[in-house]
């Protein structure tokens, strides 16, 4: 079993939902984390919650589509701990809409964020991680990144973007730097995510769905991490697909 007490890591999208409650856990293990997000005064809070239950947090403001932004969130992780261990690369988003109806903002936005988004902080993390010869890096992927659904076209492009870069990412850099890369895969999560869904109807779908079944807890995918980061040296949990019961 690895260790994890002791470590470092930096979470994106830690403001709420699925990063929120990694943070939660990892702190809860004994790691040190890096709370990344734009929303600073939820990272404050959560900051605050950490230290009270006795574990140690810095919140960081990052807008993961700024490479500059990132960068800077990077070293001053770096600046304050030394390392980075575990990077858990979750800041993404979900508007659904029908493609002809032509919200190409919405698309540009999934783009930019969630493919984009991850590549800026993977390639700020990865050169620290490279130096220490060692890490773990965890893509936020989807039940999306797997297969696709009506309505969610340009997001499932951009999950399955996420699946396919982090296949590549382990192959290359899992023997040559001794760096474990975990795609997540999560289906329906309880968190914010629906809230941006702009569409009406797309609305009333994801709320009816939540009505049929018992959604995941963000805190479900955070213990699946977890026994990750824990399973042994040698072994690379390469893929965490993880689904509500009922979603089947
Ligand atoms: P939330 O909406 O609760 O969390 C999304 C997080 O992304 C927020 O912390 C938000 O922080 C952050 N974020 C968005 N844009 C940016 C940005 N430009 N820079 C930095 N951070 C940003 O949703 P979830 O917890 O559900 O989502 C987390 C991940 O899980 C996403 O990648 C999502 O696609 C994926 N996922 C979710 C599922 C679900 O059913 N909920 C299922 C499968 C995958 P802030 O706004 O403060 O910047």
């Amino acid at each position: 079993m690895t260790t994890v007490n002791g470590k470092i890591a930096l979470i994106t999208g830690a403001s709420s939902g699925i990063g929120a409650a990694t943070a939660t856990r990892l702190a809860a293990a004994g790691v040190t984390v890096g709370l990344a997000a734009r929303r600073t005064d939820r990272l404050d809070a959560l900051k605050a919650d950490i230290a009270e239950r006795g574990g140690n947090a810095l919140a960081i403001e990052m807008d993961v589509v700024e490479p500059a932004s990132v960068e800077a969130g990077v070293r001053t992780l770096v600046d304050a701990c030394g390392s980075i261990d575990i990077l858990v690369n979750n800041a993404g988003l979900m508007p659904l809409s029908d493609i002809d109806q032509l919200k190409t903002d919405e698309w540009h936005r999934m783009v930019d964020v969630n493919v984009k988004g991850l590549l800026n902080t993977t390639a700020a993390v990865l050169p620290q991680m490279i130096r220490q010869h060692s890490g773990h890096i965890f893509n936020t992927s989807s039940i999306a990144g797997r297969k696709i659904f009506k309505g969610l076209s340009v997001y499932c492009a951009t999950k399955h973007a996420v699946t396919a870069f982090s296949d590549g990412l382990r192959m290359e850099i899992g023997q040559k730097h001794n760096i474990r890369v975990t795609c997540i895969q999560p289906g329906a999560v309880a968190t914010e995510l629906y809230d941006q869904i702009t569409d009406p109807g797309y609305r009333q779908q994801m709320d009816d769905l939540a009505r049929q079944m018992t959604f995941l807890q963000s805190a479900d995918i955070a213990d699946t991490i977890l026994f990750a980061l824990q399973a042994p040296g040698h072994v690379n949990v390469a893929e965490l697909f993880v689904l509500p019961t009922e979603q089947g």
